[in-house]
């Protein structure tokens, strides 16, 4: 693994599951605000039964700002996993540099250089 070495790559990777964690009690904390046979009908259990895995399943069809957001940074954590398990994580996905371990340690779940990056918004907002 280029760039980083074992402990900091443990480190990004504790951060990521303390904010998974976030995530999902924010999550089930929206679906909790339902009665429970509401949740039985949407969830197929009860929200504190059901698991992360059948709640993102679920999550997938909500049209709800927030939890799409939700959503979204829970699959940047499961693509940043399977980097770290593809033993690619920390590369830039465009140009292949290291990431800096300093904007990993802001944002854990980068897939580019902070130079590829501001290409990539740019191109995003057309210009
Ligand atoms: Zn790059």
């Amino acid at each position: 693994m280029p760039g980083l070495d074992q402990k900091q790559i443990e480190h990004l990777e504790a951060m990521m599951n303390e904010r998974w964690t976030r995530e999902f009690r924010e999550i089930r904390s929206l679906f909790s605000g339902q009665d429970e046979e509401r949740q039985e009908v949407t969830l197929g259990a009860s929200v504190d039964e059901a698991s992360d895995e059948a709640l993102l399943a679920r999550l997938a069809t909500v049209d709800d700002p927030l939890i799409r957001q939700n959503l979204q940074d829970v699959r940047d954590i499961i693509g940043a996993r399977q980097r770290i398990a593809a033993g690619n994580y920390g590369e830039c996905i465009d140009c292949g540099a290291d990431i800096a371990y300093e904007r990993l340690l802001a944002y854990p779940t980068a897939k580019r250089c902070i130079d590829c990056q501001r290409e990539h918004e740019k191109r995003k907002a057309g210009r």
